[in-house]
């Protein structure tokens, strides 16, 4: 037996990783794994090339829990190690991976974004054991050697007279860390962190279902028998050519990330890039409708096929965090944190890298179905708009298949859309007017008041599309959104001839001081409009940029909060040329005129959904006396 002593600057460094890594004690597992995958496929490498005679076979990782001595074993079938390799990779290699790491991670302790704390390696071993030891058997001739190390700097080498190759890790789990002798919780991990590792891994044994033999009888119990259980997907469909997959094996794969997820997805994307940087992965647009938050850290990162992370934030654009599957890079820088992450350029083009394609998925299946495009246009809406919102790359590409559709359920591009309302919607400087509404029955009114005078008015419901109108109006030249129940449209778009006010201008100044009398002045702007008789006589309409600036702000962005302060403001179009405004006008005493405009304006904001409370009460009382 020899001893040795490992290195006395790294002294306390047991402690540390104690201490500093509390939180995350069970990335050793991952750890440990991958360094038996590594072992594993280096291994296959040197049998593919000739360098190591041996019969590679199906070699497995296995993991197995030995509850009554407190041990955990972690036992590869890979290229193993010399007593020398031992001394040199374990004692000097490791430690100094170990030591380095630390370094690194004690400046940055207070930024969480560390991602998964990769690179701490086999030393990780110490953060749940008070005893580690090696047994491991080179795939050479050279023999079996047997490491073991308290936790303290020395540690002892001796021959061991292990026969078959690979490496065994035997922990001897401490006090504090009993969990990782528990089945469920070790089962939880390998799950989590090795379930599409390239390397079976077996944990435990598990009863077999076999046919029944020929000739058995209906009661006699069919046959069992004891299998591995083998925990992991070693050939996930990320690391296959798309050429070898059909739509079945995507769908497919979409249940083994998600197996409590029942609905479908609507379409994937394979990612698979090598040059400038190393890219796999499939992402995949599950049904999204309304909500923007509900979807988020959905998207798993793997390096190597080994889980990172499900916080993919800074790698994947803001607006596909809502989309679902796996990236794969081992171009990601690991161990820094998020802010380092998003300058760093390879990240950067990995981002923009996926942002194409999934603009480019987008314009194919736009062109190639645009029937079944237009039906998944509510399921994914929110991910292009917000996208074309935050990305201008991506604008470019949307602004092409993004749909606008009416509240008929037509569906336009927006060139299409140009090319409709051109006619007849444009206002006094020739600028194309779109109307727009977000809620079909609340603003029912004014939807069939708009169709009625023939002009098309668009669905826009999504929670930030006052941002996107926004962006629209400044992107695009010579065309302004209102809501239709927004800036009055009669005012807004250019007629051909102007309706004759049956009410002379005496008339009407008379009739607007009565008016005011009654309107509360500090909610509501009187303006007088000679319209169609079959118009409503008052209609209330709030002014579109106000409304939008409003909507924004609750919505996120703009910093500064100047709109949301600001009190309701809205319009009161009266049409003169309806009767019952020419009845309130000959009204002689003021008692009934000022009930008959009451009467009306209350009306006129039910439609609007702005009656409420002790108002509407007092409405319907009101009303309930007049038809008695
Ligand atoms: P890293 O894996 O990042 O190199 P580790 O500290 O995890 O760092 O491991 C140090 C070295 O020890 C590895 O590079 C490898 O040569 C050797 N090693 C660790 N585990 C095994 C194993 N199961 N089989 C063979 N060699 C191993």
């Amino acid at each position: 037996m020899a001893t040795g002593s490992i290195n006395v600057s790294v002294e306390n460094i047991f402690p540390l990783i104690k201490k500093f890594l509390y939180s995350d004690h069970e990335i050793f597992l991952r750890e440990l794994i991958s360094n038996a995958t590594d072992a594993t496929l280096k291994l296959k490498h040197l049998t593919n090339i000739g360098e190591a005679k041996v019969e590679y076979g199906d070699p497995k990782i296995e993991v197995k829990i030995d509850k009554e001595n407190k041990l955990l074993h972690i036992i590869d079938q890979g290229i193993g190690m010399t007593a020398e390799e031992v001394e040199k990779y374990i004692n000097q290699v490791a430690f100094s991976g170990a030591e380095e790491f630390l370094e690194k991670y004690k400046d940055s302790a207070k930024d969480s974004g560390i991602i998964g704390h990769f690179g701490l390696g086999f030393y990780s071993a110490f953060m749940v054991a008070n005893k580690v030891e090696i047994i491991t058997k080179s795939y050479t001739d050279a023999p079996a050697a047997h490491w073991t190390c308290d936790g303290s700097p020395t540690y002892t080498i001796e021959a061991h007279d292990k026969t078959e190759r690979g490496t065994e890790i035997i922990l001897h789990i401490g006090e504090d860390d009993t969990e990782f002798l528990e089945e469920s919780r070790i089962s939880e991990l390998l799950v989590k962190y090795n379930k599409f590792m390239p390397v079976s891994i077996k944990f435990g044994t598990k009863t077999e279902t076999l046919p029944k033999p020929e000739g058995a009888k209906e009661e006699d119990p069919a046959p069992t028998q004891e299998v591995d259980n083998i925990i992991n997907n070693p050939n996930p469909a990320w690391t296959k050519q798309p050429a070898d997959l059909k739509d079945e094996d995507y769908k497919g794969f979409y249940r083994e990330l998600y197996p409590m997820q029942f609905e479908e997805p609507l379409f994937n994307i394979h990612l698979n890039v090598d040059y400038p940087f190393n890219l796999t992965g499939i992402l995949y647009f599950p049904k999204l409708g309304q909500d923007m938050n509900m979807q988020k850290d959905r998207i798993q990162l793997y390096q190597n096929q080994v889980f990172v992370t499900d916080n993919v934030e800074g790698i994947v654009p803001e607006f596909l965090t809502m989309l679902r599957g796996v990236i794969d890079s081992p171009d990601i820088p690991l161990n820094v944190s998020r802010s380092y992450l998003q300058a760093d350029g390879a990240v950067k083009k990995i981002s923009s890298y996926i942002t194409r394609k999934v603009a480019d998925k987008l314009s194919s299946l736009f062109k190639n179905d645009r029937e079944d495009f237009e039906k998944k246009w509510n399921d994914i809406k929110v991910v292009i708009e917000y996208g074309m919102l935050s990305e201008d790359k991506f604008f470019e590409k949307a602004d092409k298949f993004a749909l606008y559709p009416t509240v008929d359920g037509t569906y336009f591009t927006f060139e299409e859309l140009q090319e409709k309302i051109k006619e007849n919607q444009t206002d006094k400087d020739n600028k194309l007017v779109v109307l727009y509404a977000s809620d079909k029955d609340e603003q029912h009114a004014y939807i069939s008041a708009a169709k009625d005078k023939g002009y098309e008015v668009l669905l826009l419901d999504s929670p930030i599309v006052s941002h996107l109108i926004q962006k629209l109006e400044t992107s695009k030249e010579n065309i302004s959104f209102v809501r239709v129940d927004g800036d009055h449209i009669d005012n807004l778009i250019k007629k051909d001839e102007e309706t004759i006010s049956k009410l002379s201008d005496e008339e009407k100044d008379a009739l607007k001081v009565d008016l005011e009398k009654v309107i509360p002045a500090d909610k509501y702007t009187v303006q007088l409009e000679a319209m169609d008789s079959n118009a409503s006589p008052f209609i209330i309409t709030q002014p579109e940029f106000m409304r939008r600036m409003k909507e924004m702000q609750q919505t996120g962005g703009g910093g500064m909060n100047m709109f949301g302060n600001m009190p309701e403001m809205y319009n009161l179009i009266v049409n003169t040329n309806h009767e019952l405004i020419g009845q309130i006008k000959d009204t002689k005493t003021d008692k009934k005129k000022e009930r008959l405009i009451k009467q009306s304006l209350d009306l006129a904001r039910l439609s609007q959904n702005l009656l409420k409370g002790e108002e509407l009460t007092e409405f319907v009382k009101r009303s309930f006396e007049m038809i008695k």
